[in-house]
This record gives structure tokens, C-alpha cells and sequence, in this order.
């Protein structure tokens, strides 16, 4: 059996060390998980040959998520609510999910309902949040540096979008921020004093040395999740859905944490 992720570049993902693990260490000889570069052009070509090929199931990340979804043959409601696809299953035809939305709820400290959450971006990460907390309970308000994107994303998920960064129980931040050597806050509508105005913070961007987002929050001893941690969490729900099995979720997070290198 083959597994893989779809992605456009793709050698930067710690989800093949992740899931092989978690593969190996659930005693499924046999079964392998890959890197599977694919520009945009090739992407629908390259999904209806990976059945034939002898995949069960890919993950996709970007920029195919959306293609992803229009070329299922069935979609979750979760999938077409947010409108992405990360996970895809190939046991009866083409079967889309998402698993970012419930990877993100499964790895917070505490259940979203009647809390409030400030989501930052309006991207496909935000989407998938958005609808998440949305469908946990929360009330979310939505920032984003170009703001029609967040009115947009707010009017079509039921969230409300906001010009700054006002108190709420959860901050997630959803955008490139902190992605490359810049200063993340400056990106950001709050400075690093603002953070006391969450008791959670959940950074998705994750990268070798951390985030300053989630460095800052840890250092004002509030609760925080990185983006490995929800890595993790999305990626053992695409592990149960293509395999039947209980995720090994300690050594997915170890795998993902200290990936060996090539
Ligand atoms: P996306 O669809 O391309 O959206 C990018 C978002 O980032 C938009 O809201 C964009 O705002 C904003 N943005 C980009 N550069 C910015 C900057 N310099 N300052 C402020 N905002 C900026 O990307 P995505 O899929 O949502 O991913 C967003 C981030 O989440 C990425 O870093 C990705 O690696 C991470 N991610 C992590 C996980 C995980 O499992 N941990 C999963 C998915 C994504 P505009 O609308 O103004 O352009």
C-alpha cells in the first residue's frame, strides 16, 4: 500500500517522517508514505493515476487543496463547507476530507465552545479554522491584512471580521507571518505586551528554532500550541482514515519534531 503527500514544492514537509512512523510503528509492513511533487497543471492527471499506481490515500497541501476538493469524486460536508480538501482516499473512487479543521480543535488545550477566538488570516489554514471553531461553539472574529478577505471569509462562515486585534479567549494565527527571518509581530495587528489578552495562543506556522508568536506567549506562561502540534493532529486523523488504526500519536509527534536528516 502507498500513501503520499501532493504538494508544489513538497520537499520541505516533515509529513513523510511523520507518517512512515507512525506506519512502521503500527506493525503495517508493507505500507510506505512519499513525497509526491506536482506543479498545478499535472495535479488532476497525477490523482487519477495514483489508485493504479497502488495508493490508498495522499495527503495534498498547497497550492492543491481547492483542486483537490473540485476533483473528488465525494467530498465531506466539512470539505465543501470550507471549500479544501488535505485529505484524499482512493477506496471508492476519489474521496475528499478535511482533516485541518478537526486537527485544529483536537489539539487545543480545552474545547472552543462559548469561548471567543480571534482568527488571524483569510487564507485556506483560516478557512479551515474559522469553520472549525464555528462548528465547536466559539464566536470568531476574523482579522487579515487585505480586510475584504476577511469580511469575505466572515460573511461566508459566520464569523465577523475586525480591523485590529480586540480581546478573546484564543488567538490562532493563520497567516505567513513568521514563515521566513522577519519580525512576526510587525506583520501582525498586536505587539508582543498584547498577548496577555489570550489564554490560549495557537501559532500554525511552524519553523526549526519556533515562532516568536508562540516564544512570546510561552514566556508570559500562556497556554500555547505550535504548528507542529497541529501537524500532528491532522495528520493522525488522515492516518485513521486511510488505515483503520489508532494513531500513534507520540511517535507521529516525535517524528515530526526531529525529522532525520537527508
Ligand atoms: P494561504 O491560503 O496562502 O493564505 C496566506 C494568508 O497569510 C493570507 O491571509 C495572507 O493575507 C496572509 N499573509 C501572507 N503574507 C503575509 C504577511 N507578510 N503579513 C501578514 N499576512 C500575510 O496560506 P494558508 O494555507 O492559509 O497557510 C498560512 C500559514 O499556515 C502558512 O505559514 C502555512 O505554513 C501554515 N499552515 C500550517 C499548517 C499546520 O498543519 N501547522 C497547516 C496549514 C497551513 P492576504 O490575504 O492579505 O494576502
Amino acid at each position: 500500500m502507498r500513501l503520499g503527500v501532493l504538494g508544489h514544492p513538497v520537499a520541505h514537509s516533515r509529513s513523510p517522517a511523520m507518517q512512515q512512523a507512525a506506519l512502521d510503528a503500527s506493525g503495517l509492513t508493507g505500507w510506505t508514505y512519499q513525497k509526491v511533487p506536482v506543479p498545478p497543471e499535472l495535479f488532476a492527471e497525477t490523482v487519477r493515476a495514483l489508485p493504479g499506481a497502488g495508493f490508498a490515500g495522499a495527503n495534498v497541501t498547497l497550492p492543491h487543496k481547492e483542486a483537490a476538493l473540485v476533483l473528488a469524486d465525494r467530498a465531506t460536508d466539512r470539505a465543501r463547507a470550507i471549500g479544501a480538501a488535505n485529505t484524499l482516499t482512493f477506496e471508492h473512487g476519489i474521496e475528499a476530507d478535511n482533516t485541518d479543521a478537526p486537527g485544529l480543535i483536537a489539539a487545543l488545550p480545552e474545547s472552543p465552545q462559548g469561548l471567543t477566538a480571534l482568527v488571524l488570516g483569510a487564507g485556506g489554514s483560516a478557512r479551515a479554522a474559522v469553520w472549525a471553531l464555528r462548528e465547536a461553539g466559539a464566536e470568531v472574529l476574523v482579522w487579515n491584512r487585505t480586510p475584504e478577505r476577511a469580511e469575505r471569509l466572515a460573511e461566508d462562515l459566520g464569523a465577523r471580521a475586525v480591523q485590529d486585534a480586540p480581546c478573546a479567549n484564543l488567538l490562532v494565527h493563520c497567516t505567513a507571518a513568521g514563515l521566513k527571518d522577519e519580525d512576526q509581530f510587525k506583520q501582525l495587528p498586536l505587539r508582543d505586551d498584547d498577548l496577555n489578552r489570550y489564554r490560549c495562543v495557537v501559532d500554525l506556522v511552524y519553523r526549526p528554532d519556533g515562532t516568536a508568536l508562540v516564544a512570546e506567549a510561552r514566556a508570559r506562561a500562556i497556554a500555547t500550541v505550535d504548528g507542529l502540534e497541529v501537524l500532528v493532529r491532522q495528520g493522525a486523523l488522515s492516518f485513521e482514515r486511510w488505515t483503520g488504526r489508532p494513531a500513534p500519536l507520540e511517535v507521529m509527534r516525535s517524528a515530526a519534531r526531529n525529522p532525520i536528516p537527508p
